[in-house]
């Protein structure tokens, strides 16, 4: 059941707190970009030490990769994405509003009641149309369907007599074909004018593993199995209004290829080793709760021609189950385009038997800002409290620790005491050389407990007139919110234990 309250909720939370604004605000935003604040900076970082940590640094088969963001233009030419890059987009006549045309469609299903989907199915079609429809009303999924045969389901729901397709914007009904945008940023460079001097942003971080493949190897001791892992920046000329930073035009991605001989590897074996490594991170790591993840099969239709499986990881976002993290066996498909293309070799030999192979890939990629937003709706909770002075509820961000923007708040009881102030300043700086701190005196310890509720601190410090007596603190458990005194010289291998 989507839940857009929550969604409101968290984008407010997220404004408000300094995790994430809307992008180019003073000039009255820029759609589909986003700044990240103080806190969302923070959550971001955490984010993405925990997944290098855990898919780089733990283990012996991986090794790193940073690539350049712009890419010459054959890159993308051998890859495909010049020709095939492309999204269903729809324009809305009356607002202008320009959306991608199988979300308007699958949104669309997922209103519809069971009664008006079966309604829907008594239209006089042509056999593709009518499987593709059934197939649609059924999955509510019309990704991978040709455009003329979204465009022939577009009108049977935009003539439906009650309850037509709108404009999510205007609420109109009145449409124009949908067409193909390429979704790639050429980019042009130096002061050579068209075509020999365009380049492109790139679209996907894969492609700059794929074309560094034979460095990689020459360079490094790599055995296959092995996987080459990157994090960065990928850019798409996305249209889709709201939803946060769920779908943005510039976000981070975390791919891995995870390179493997065929014939000595199985690799489904392999595929369901991935599913499980993923699926550990998420809700191990990142502490989501399993209740909302799900695995989806893309069908043949979805699937690229050239994957022989592939798997989305989705999570229960308030706007539906969608993806997080996909999961492919993409063969040896983009080792062999560039081959082809830039007529270098990027086989690789095996020194046991000798066979020049070229690998196959599993690939699993993850956009990081979708994390994040998970991670935010995850751990978003109220609670009734009558702390603070006001009776209430009270906010809490359930963060995991480990991704907590601020692992610990230190507060003097008394702002106006300058031996608190002092005391409590001292201990701060002496655990800002440990972790990520703040030091906060505005209003009552009731108050400032309620903020860093809000933005998910696991532990407050308080420094009291007992503290300049005994050496010890009141430590604060944002879970269980039991006190506990602990001394200050331990305080540091504490936290460190907690974090562990
Ligand atoms: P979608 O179907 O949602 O457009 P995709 O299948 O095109 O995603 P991939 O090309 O497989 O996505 O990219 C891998 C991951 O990168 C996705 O699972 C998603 O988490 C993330 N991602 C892709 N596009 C965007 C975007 N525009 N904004 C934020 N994250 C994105």
């Amino acid at each position: 059941m989507a839940d857009l309250t929550l969604m409101d909720k968290i984008v407010s939370l997220a404004k408000r707190r300094g995790f994430i604004y809307p992008g180019s605000e003073i000039y009255g935003g820029l759609a589909n970009t986003y700044d990240y604040g103080p806190l969302g900076t923070e959550l971001l970082r955490n984010i993405k030490n925990l997944w290098w940590h855990y898919f780089v640094q733990s283990r012996s088969d991986m090794v790193g990769l940073d690539a350049s963001i712009i890419s010459h233009q054959k890159v993308w030419q051998a890859s495909g994405h010049v020709a095939g890059f492309a999204d269903a987009m729809i324009d809305c006549k009356n607002c202008k509003a320009r959306m991608r045309a199988d979300h308007l469609l699958e949104n669309y299903i997922e209103t519809l009641p069971e009664e008006e989907r079966k309604e829907l199915l008594h239209n006089n079609l042509d056999d593709e149309t009518d499987k593709s429809l059934v197939s649609a009303l059924g999955t509510g999924k019309v990704e991978g369907l040709s455009l003329e045969t979204l465009e022939k389901i577009r009108t049977i729901f935009s003539n439906k007599h009650n309850n037509p397709l709108r404009c999510p914007n205007c609420s109109k009904n009145d449409w124009t074909v949908i067409r193909r945008f390429n979704l790639l940023f050429p980019v042009q460079l130096g002061i050579v004018e068209g075509e020999g001097g365009m380049g492109y942003l790139r679209g996907e971080t894969a492609q700059g593993i794929f074309i560094n493949f034979r460095n990689v190897v020459d360079s490094t001791r790599v055995r296959l199995p092995f996987g080459i892992a990157q994090l960065g920046k990928s850019f798409r000329n996305e249209i889709t209004p709201g939803n946060s930073v769920f779908r943005t035009i510039e976000f981070e991605q975390g791919e891995i290829e995870y390179f493997f001989d065929h014939e000595a590897t199985n690799w489904e074996e392999l595929f369901n080793k991935w599913e499980n490594t993923m699926w550990d991170f998420v809700t191990k790591y990142l502490g989501i709760n399993p209740e909302q993840l799900r695995w989806r099969e893309h069908s043949d239709k979805e699937r690229s021609f050239y994957s022989t499986r592939t798997e989305d990881l989705e999570y229960n976002f308030p706007f539906g189950f969608k993806e997080l993290w996909g999961l492919a066996y993409r063969t040896n498909y983009d080792l062999t385009k560039h081959m082809d293309v830039s007529k270098k070799d990027l086989s690789i030999m095996d020194p046991q038997t000798g066979k020049k192979i070229v690998p196959h890939v599993i690939e699993p990629a993850v956009g990081i800002n979708r994390l994040l937003l998970m991670v935010l709706l995850d751990a978003y909770t109220e609670q009734a409290t009558s702390a603070g002075g006001s009776e209430g509820k009270r906010v809490v961000l359930n963060l995991h620790p480990k991704l907590a923007p601020y692992k610990v708040a230190i507060f003097p009881l008394l702002a106006n005491k300058e031996n608190l102030v002092e005391k409590a300043k001292g201990i701060y700086d002496e655990l800002k050389k440990h972790f990520m701190v703040t030091f906060d005196a505005r209003g009552n310890i009731g108050k400032r407990y309620l903020y860093q509720d809000e933005i998910g601190t696991p532990w407050c410090v308080t420094v009291d007139f007992d503290s300049l007596e005994d050496e010890a603190v009141t430590v604060r458990d944002r879970v269980t919110t039991k006190q506990e005194r602990v001394a200050i010289k331990d305080l540091a291998s504490y936290f460190s234990s907690k974090l562990a």
